[in-house]
């Protein structure tokens, strides 16, 4: 297991695959152990590193990750059987906002796709918390680059960060929901829902 996290962290590497950073999944490791989190969903699993880590945080968790690039899919599913995680980790080879999943819940939501469609995400699975429950958005900050734009900075890239912007006021202005940000790794928020009243 511990073999092929590094090799996992070469392939990324190599291949360019945006896995998450070290004091970010130590993050959100810590919270599964310390708020007994049993049932993920992932959306964005690239090669399976982040998923397979929630996963070993503590006993008895179930992941369910969402990926909609082949190449990525399979070799996620190839890191998720040398972990011999196949029990714990259902791999979705989709879009995630093509996925129904009708009839389930949990515990955490962890949102680390296209960086343009937070929104979205939020909006169409926020519905799948459990009580209690929380959604862990990645890459708040956008390399450094949220609040903090350049002259030369592409069209595209330009948009992308503003979406990002447009996603923390979405966050900080919800009704239904509270949000932490927390300067790690990437940047990090942990949305809690409102107590029901
Ligand atoms: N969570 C991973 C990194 C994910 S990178 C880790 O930290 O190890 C983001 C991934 O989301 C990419 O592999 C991309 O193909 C996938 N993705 C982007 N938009 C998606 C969508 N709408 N549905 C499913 N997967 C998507
Ligand atoms: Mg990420």
């Amino acid at each position: 297991m511990k073999e092929t996290i590094i090799e996992m962290e070469k392939y990324a590497k190599e291949h360019n695959v945006p896995i998450i950073e070290k004091d970010s999944i130590k993050f959100i490791m810590k919270y599964i152990k310390l708020n007994n989190v049993k049932k993920i969903l992932e959306l964005g699993t690239a090669i399976g590193y982040s998923g397979i880590l929630m996963v070993s945080a503590s006993e008895g968790v179930e992941l369910t990750t969402i990926e909609r690039d082949e190449k990525r899919y399979m070799e996620a599913l190839k890191n998720v059987k040398k972990c011999g995680l196949e029990k714990q980790i259902e791999i979705v080879f989709q879009d995630a906002l093509d996925v129904n999943l009708v009839g389930r819940t949990y515990d955490l939501i962890f949102i680390d796709a296209a960086k343009g469609q937070y929104i979205k995400f939020f909006e169409k699975f926020s519905h799948y918390l459990s009580p209690g429950g929380v959604i862990i958005t990645d890459n708040i900050n956008f390399h450094g680059l949220v609040g903090n734009r350049s002259e030369d900075m592409s069209k595209n890239l330009n948009s992308l960060v503003s979406k990002i912007e447009d996603y923390i006021e979405f966050l900080k202005t919800n009704q239904e929901f509270t949000t932490k940000f927390y300067e790690i790794g990437d940047g990090l928020s942990v949305s809690y829902k409102k107590d029901e009243k």
